[in-house]
């Protein structure tokens, strides 16, 4: 072995091409580390989620470098909350969160990953049975067969919103509703398992409205126009009340899964690869060695994420149960709710 070889730049590879991979592929590459990223799918793409962003630090875009993303980006920061059909109250963000679709941001982000001289193998699911040294796992939820949660989407027009975000509290669901580009007003839902929630289409995702006592909103999304291919749903996925210690290393929802009503979920996916940014350009560098850049990354993650996933695990069975959801509309009017608090806590 010469001493080229030996001095060379570690190349490290990415499994998963969604926010957290393709946001450390950019910074990586910035880096001059070469990478390789594996995505199983492909480019645009619609996703479940409710592209809602909440809660991300413009310095942790810079960090990243992929900051001009989101320059066109909607800000939203009026909130209506409503529970059932009854408008409960309204409410201001302490800071703007951003809007952007995921059929925008995702193929945004490939295509500077792409730029920046990254390597990217589309329509590649790489057997999660394999790991090794210079491997950072970015390939989303982990699937779980007993879970009790259906999420869904899909792209509407045609329908007036009562605020930047409309949150729908149901029974056992909550649904938001945002604006995208181009006009388009993202619905997406977290519903609890329940017989009849199959299908696809205006009429199913309907039915699962009304079935969740939000029968008003089902009787506008009935008159909205849906945007082909844009609705979809996801199941198999359960939240985490703090960063477990993995024999492998994760980012973004591989590290841990918080519930969506925070709309922070994507900011954790960047943060997280913010934070994994310099022990990994160490190892890359041979300045470190792999275990002790995972090491390194997993206290930075469990510090910077222990607070808000314990506290959004707490939270998040209140906004499900009806009783609740009337007792939080009355602290809501009086004006007693903490939300500050609350912002500061989940974000
Ligand atoms: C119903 C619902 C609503 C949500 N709403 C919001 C919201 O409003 N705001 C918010 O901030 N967050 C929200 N979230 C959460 C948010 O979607 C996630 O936190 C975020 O997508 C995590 O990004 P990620 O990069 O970790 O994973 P993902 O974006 O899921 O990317 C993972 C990628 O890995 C690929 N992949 C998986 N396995 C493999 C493999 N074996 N080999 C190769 N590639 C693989 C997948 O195809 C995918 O592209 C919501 C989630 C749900 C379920």
């Amino acid at each position: 072995m010469n001493a080229a070889s030996t001095n060379a730049v570690r190349p490290i590879e990415i499994v998963g091409g969604g926010l957290a991979g393709l946001a450390l592929g950019v910074a990586l590459r910035r880096a001059d580390v070469p990478v390789t990223v594996f995505e199983a799918g492909d480019y645009p793409r619609h996703r479940v989620c409710g592209e809602f962003i909440a809660g991300l630090a413009d310095e942790t875009l810079a960090r990243l470098g992929v900051e001009s993303v989101f320059e066109d980006a909607l800000r939203h920061t009026g909130v209506r909350w409503f529970s059932g059909d009854r408008d409960l109250a309204a409410l201001r963000l302490p800071a703007p969160a951003i809007g952007m679709s995921r059929f925008v941001l995702d193929e945004r982000l490939a295509s500077r990953f792409v730029a920046h001289g990254g390597s990217l193998v589309t329509r590649h699911r790489m057997a999660t049975s394999e790991d090794r040294e210079g491997r950072v796992w970015t390939a989303g939820r982990r699937r779980v067969v007993e879970s009790p949660w259906v999420g869904l989407k899909a792209h509407v027009r045609e329908i007036s919103l009562a605020d930047d975000l409309e949150l729908h509290l149901g029974a056992g669901a909550y649904v938001g509703l945002s604006r995208v580009e181009d006009g388009w007003i993202n619905v997406c839902g977290l519903f609890r398992r329940r017989a009849g929630l199959a299908g696809d289409g205006s009429a199913a995702f309907a039915r699962t409205l009304r079935g969740s006592g939000l029968g008003a909103l089902a009787e506008r999304i009935e008159r909205a126009n849906f945007r082909d291919g844009s609705a979809s749903a996801v199941a198999g996925f359960v939240f985490d009340r703090g960063v477990a210690r993995r024999d492998r290393l994760g980012l973004g929802d591989t590290c841990a899964v918080v519930p969506p009503f925070t709309g922070n979920g994507m900011a954790m996916a960047f943060t997280g690869a913010a934070l994994a940014l310099e022990p990994l350009i160490d190892w890359a560098k041979r300045r470190i060695s792999w275990s002790e850049a995972s090491e390194c990354i997993h206290e930075l993650l469990r510090d910077e994420f222990r607070l808000r996933l314990r506290g959004a695990a707490w939270l998040h069975p209140f906004l499900l149960s009806r009783r609740a959801q009337s007792c939080l509309g009355v602290l809501a009017r009086a004006r007693l709710l903490p939300m500050k608090p609350l912002y500061h806590l989940l974000h």
